[in-house]
Formats: C-alpha cells, structure tokens, sequence
C-alpha cells in the first residue's frame, strides 16, 4: 500500500495515549483506496475493561465538581476544536468522504454543541414540590447515572459523538466512547482535544475497535450505567436489548426512510432542490435524508424533468477537490449496498432515470463513487421505498393527491423526519397532523436539525 508514513493513533485511557494489545489496522480513504489516513487500534475486551475502570474511578470527584466547573472545561474543549476546525474538517474528509465543506461545517455543529451543553452546568436540575407535611421540604434533582457508554457511527464522526458526551458530562457522569472504525482517526483528532482541554483523567475515555467486541461489550459491561446508541435498526437493537437484560439505561437512534412530499402548489425550483440538498449531501449518508419523493400527480412531471436535469450537473469527486458537490460512499460495503439496491430497483420494476452506476473513470477508479440515482415509477412496496439504503438514491412515487400523499409517507416502519413542499395551509395543517415521524419539517428538506431542539424518531 501507499504512504507507510500514515501516523498511528491509540486508545485513551486515564488521560494517556495507550496502544492496544490488538494491534492496529488501516483507516483508508474512500476517495483513493490506496490511502492509508492512518492506522488505529484494533481493541481488545482488556482496553475495554482499563477505559471503564479510569472512568469508575473519575466517577466520585468528577460529579462533586460545581456544574460550571464542568462547563468550563467545555468551553476549553470548543475553543480548541474551534482553532483546529480545518484540521478535524480536513481528516474527516479524507476518512469517511464527505466535502469538506460539510466536514468543517461539522466540526463547527460539535462546537455548538459543546457551548451549549457548557452552560447547561448553570441552569436548573430540579423543581421544589410542596409537601402535605409543614415542616417538609421536598425537591427533584439530577444525579448522573456514573459510567456512559457513547457507541457512535461514522456519518457525524464529530458532531454526533460530541452531542451525546457533552451532556453525559456536564451532568457529572463519566464517558467510554468508542467511536465507529471507519471514521477513527477523526475521532482520535477530537479525542485529543478534550486531553488538551485539561479534563481530569479517567473521565473521558475511548477504545477503537470493533462493533462486536467493544461495541457489544460496552452494552454488556456491568460497570458501564448507561448507553447512548447512534446507528443502524439491526445493530441498535442488539445493543437495547443487551442494556436491557442488565438493566441498564439506553437510548438508541437509529435509522430512516424520511419522505419529502412535493404538493401541486409547491415551489418547484424550492422544492428540486430540497429534495437534491436532503437527499443527496454527504452522499445520502444521513439518518435523516430524504429518499423517498412522493409527488402529486398534477406537478409530477415538470418536477421529475427538473430534478433530473439539476441532479446531472452535480459534480461527484473528492471531497477534498474544491468543485466536488458530491463525495464517495464512506466505504466499499457502503458502496456495494447502493448499487445492489439499485439493481434491486431495475429488478423490482422502477425505471432508472438517471445514475446508479460506479463511477470509475481516471482518479475515479480508485475511490467508492456512485453517480446519484433516480428512480420513476416507484411502488411503495418496493425494496427501494422501504429500506434505509443509506446513499445517493431518490425513489419518485407519485400521488393521486395530498391525502394519498402523506397516506404513502406513512407507509413505512421508520419514522425519523418528513418534509412537505406546499403553500395551502390546510396541506400543512394535514401533515404535522397526520405525518408519523418525530420531526416534521415544512418547505425545508428533511435532514438539518437544531442541535437545541428535542430529536428522534417514531
Ligand atoms: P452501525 O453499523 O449500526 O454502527 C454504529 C456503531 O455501532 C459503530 O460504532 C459500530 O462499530 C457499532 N457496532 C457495530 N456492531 C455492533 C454490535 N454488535 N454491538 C455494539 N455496537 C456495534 O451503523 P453505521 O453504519 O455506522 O451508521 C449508519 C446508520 O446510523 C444508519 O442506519 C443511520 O440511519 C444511522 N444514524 C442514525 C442517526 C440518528 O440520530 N437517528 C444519526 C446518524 C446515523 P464499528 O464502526 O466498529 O462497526
Ligand atoms: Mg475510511
């Protein structure tokens, strides 16, 4: 392979860099196969065991400190982020794909972030409840749980992990992360903050190795008191259900087929282009990204000729190239699961407007590059109306009318985001009425939530 000069990159554990008895294992770049961006641990259950007791051990002074105290130390850690932006950007382009842009404006979400959950060190943690006893004082307050198992996935390597250790902190628990493999050394770059930032050791930790040996074992660690899960339906259950039978607490965000519904009065040009920016950024590689395009009949064809003719002009390379609008898939799996979808579509009976293939002409060749797809004349029932593929595909369906419309928006088990294109008010008043998802959005894609507004799915 290429560059043998890629740097290695370790566990931390009690505030030290510690290499894994595991050995180590490439990170490569999806964008030039033979680029190694550096080499990580493949850990062990002992890494494990080391991390969860430095942060068992951080447990009784961490949660003594004043909560502004934690919150200061927060404030270090986004400041620091904040000055090594275009590096942290410029890794997590390289390691799992997208544009840069979209990994610095990342990196910026995981500051917000951190300064938001830094002052919640100053805000209430209780109510005061009168009592039928005179002389009683009653009240509610938080106490942190101890230990949080943080298990995150590579499509948010920066923001997704700092939005679920932020508050495992501030509130005065002690955190384990592992961090998903592919996206390591981004996570290792943010890891490094946090050291700089001066957090007492042993209260932030993090093992890099796999799903199934650190991941699982997070789940069944009885030293670990709770568990906070970003990924896959499949994967995620497993782990709710390992929490589960040692009573632990979880909480667990998975997956999304997420509608966008284009109404007779939408703005067209509106309309393309929240379906291309929700459906398409970061290479349809969202929780909440759009994939299923449900248009009523009326404006089904104008919209269709435009979203094809807007699709075509965008440009797929590097990341790291300044005209890039679209990267690679984060992986070859990830690659290979959108175009047997895409096959599965032709197979299934849609028709294949535009894209779907591999990419491989010049520089092209040595990257996972999938040209977008759209797909016309979608039945819901198919494979590609019902599963996340979690990549650049877009299914059109079409609807007789607004109530067929979100009647097929419902037809599906997922139910993360939705989004409406439409300026009649009784549309709007019908689909945050009707739509079953935990985020509707109106004239606004699918995928883009606030990082101070409640999040999840249905
Ligand atoms: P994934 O395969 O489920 O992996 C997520 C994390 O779980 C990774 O750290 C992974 O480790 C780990 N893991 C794998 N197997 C495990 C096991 N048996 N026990 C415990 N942990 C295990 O998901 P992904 O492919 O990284 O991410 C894509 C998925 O995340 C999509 O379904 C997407 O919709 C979802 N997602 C949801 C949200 C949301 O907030 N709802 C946000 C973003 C993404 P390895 O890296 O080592 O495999
Ligand atoms: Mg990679």
């Amino acid at each position: 392979m290429a560059n043998e000069t890629a740097a290695t990159y370790d566990n931390y554990i009690q505030g030290e860099w510690k290499a894994s008895e595991g050995g180590t294992q490439p990170s490569i770049s999806p964008a030039n196969r033979d680029e190694i961006v550096g080499l990580i641990p493949n850990s062990v259950k002992a890494d494990l065991d080391a991390a969860a007791a430095a942060a068992k051990a951080a447990q009784r002074a961490w949660r003594k400190l004043a909560g502004s105290q934690r919150g200061a130390l927060l404030f270090k850690a986004a400041d620091i982020i904040e000055s090594r932006m275009a590096e942290i950007g410029e890794a997590m382009t390289r390691e799992m794909g997208k544009t840069l842009p979209e990994a610095k404006g990342e990196t910026a979400r995981g500051v917000a972030i951190l300064r938001y959950y830094a002052g919640e060190g100053m805000r209430k943690v209780g109510d005061v409840i009168p009592s039928t006893d005179a002389d009683a004082f009653m009240y509610t307050t938080r106490t942190p749980l101890g230990t949080v198992g943080v298990i995150s996935p590579w499509n948010f390597p920066v923001a997704i992990p700092i939005w679920k250790i932020a508050p495992a902190l501030i509130y005065g628990n002690t955190v384990v992360w592992k961090p998903a493999t592919e996206t390591a050394v981004t996570a290792a770059k943010v890891m490094q903050c946090f050291h700089d930032a001066g957090f007492p050791a042993g209260v932030l930790n993090m093992v890099i190795g796999s799903g199934s040996v650190i991941g699982q074992g997070i789940a069944e660690h009885a030293d670990i008191n709770g568990i906070t899960f970003t990924g896959s339906n499949g994967v995620g259950k497993r782990v709710g259900q390992a929490a589960l039978a040692r009573g632990a607490k979880y909480q667990l965000e998975m997956g999304g087929k997420n509608p966008i519904i284009i109404a007779e009065d939408a703005d067209l040009e509106l309309a393309v282009d929240a379906t291309i920016s929700g459906g398409l950024k970061s290479t349809g590689q969202k929780c909440t990204a759009t994939s299923r395009v449900i248009v009523v009949k009326g404006i089904y064809e104008a919209f269709k000729a435009r979203l094809v003719e807007k699709v075509s002009e965008l440009k797929v390379g590097d990341g790291l190239a300044g005209d890039t609008w679209l990267g690679p898939c984060a992986n070859e799996a990830q690659m290979e699961t959108v175009l047997s979808y895409v096959n599965k579509g032709i197979e299934e009976g849609a028709v294949l407007l535009h894209g779907g293939k591999r990419l491989e002409s010049g520089e092209l060749s040595r990257g996972f590059y999938v040209e977008p797809a759209i797909f016309d004349k979608v039945a819901s029932n198919m494979a590609i109306a019902q599963e996340e593929i979690f990549g650049p595909v877009l299914a059109l369906i079409e609807a007789r009318d607004i109530d067929e419309a979100i009647e097929l928006a419902n037809d599906t088990e997922y139910g993360l985001s939705a989004s409406i294109y439409t300026r009649d008010i009784g549309n709007v008043m019908s689909f945050v009425q009707d739509m079953e998802a935990g985020l509707v959005r109106v004239n606004a894609e699918t995928a883009g939530v606030e990082l101070q507004a409640p999040f999840g799915g249905m």
